[in-house]
């Protein structure tokens, strides 16, 4: 149902336009691929990974013997859903049973980073999981506060220090803290500047070597944060993060607020990380585990 309701944009966008795709052209054809290609990069879907679907739809049609260009809507879906679910990758979080789990949030202001780990916090609190929230971003101003709200909010402490601090000393206090506290997770939060790439990677390399030196194999989860609403810069931003530091999963928000939902199988395809959860929403209850199947049930439904 949120995945429905999360894609309606997408979903009215994309739908009217493969309607209208089936109403002009009744068979299928050259021309009849031509306008679904650029349906398909008008939802940004990305220009490789549409190729690749023309290519697997168009040798589908040839083994099937479909005519009738009606006859092609199941196997688009089945294709899409292939590609989003491709080899199988588990988009489910690294979560550790006998020790705390570690998570690591990074991507660049705006995006929802603060958003997303005060739902994910309400989330893991919901399972009755004892959760704490480190205030790692100490540069951008009011991201402290910002996530004190949110702890406010879903009931989670915040470990915080002062402005300006040293994010790594942060992690340390966090990690001492979350401890006593016998936390299950520790949400991290970092610092989102992207403007001067090696300082990124240190920041980023500093405050993972502080982690992992308290917690041998955390953190469990290094999760990119990307907003769906920017398209291609999401993409530019991932491939950013990817070359700092060793990003596990994607965490793309505001799928609610864009038309282009596409987005998702992008990222999916060409840049080989899975996308973990998605925004769906400005509440606390809309990230959602991201569910391929789902997600195009939501698209076509
Ligand atoms: P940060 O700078 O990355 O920490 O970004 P914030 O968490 O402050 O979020 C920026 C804005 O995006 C806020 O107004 C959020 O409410 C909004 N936002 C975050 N996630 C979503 C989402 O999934 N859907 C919608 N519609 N808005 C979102």
């Amino acid at each position: 149902e949120k995945f429905k309701e999360g894609l309606t944009k997408t979903r009215d966008s994309f739908v009217g336009r493969m309607n209208e795709l089936f109403a002009q052209y009744r068979t299928v054809d050259e021309d009849f691929f031509e306008e679904l290609e650029e349906i398909l990069i008008g939802a940004d879907v990305g220009v490789s990974t549409v190729m690749e679907l023309i290519d697997e739809l168009k040798d589908e049609v040839k083994l099937r013997n479909i005519k009738d260009s009606k006859d092609i809507a199941p196997v688009i879906s089945e294709k899409l859903a292939e590609k989003l679910d491709k080899s199988g990758e588990d988009t489910k979080l690294n979560m550790q049973d006998n020790q705390m789990t570690v998570i690591l949030f990074v991507g660049v202001n705006g995006v929802g980073k603060t958003t997303t780990i005060g739902k994910m916090a309400h989330s893991f609190k919901q399972e009755g999981k004892r959760v704490v929230m480190a205030a790692g971003d100490t540069f951008r101003a009011g991201a402290i506060e910002q996530l004190e709200i949110w702890g406010e909010r879903v009931g989670v402490d915040v470990v915080k220090q002062q402005e300006g601090s040293d994010p790594a000393a942060v992690m340390y206090d966090a990690i001492q803290s979350a401890r006593a506290k016998k936390a299950d997770v520790l949400l991290c939060d970092t610092a989102g500047r992207l403007q001067n790439k090696v300082n990124l990677m240190k920041e980023l390399e500093k405050v993972k070597r502080v982690i992992s030196r308290e917690i041998p194999n955390a953190p469990h989860e290094v999760l990119l944060v990307l907003d769906a609403t920017t398209g291609q810069n999401a993409m530019t931003q991932a491939k950013t993060f990817g070359e700092a530091t060793d990003v596990t999963g994607i965490v793309l928000t505001k799928l609610d607020g864009t038309a282009k939902g596409g987005i998702v199988l992008a990222i999916r395809n060409e840049l080989n990380i899975p996308v973990k959860l998605v925004g769906l929403g400005e509440g606390m209850d809309d990230l959602q585990p991201f569910d391929a199947d789902q997600f195009v049930y939501g698209l076509f439904k």
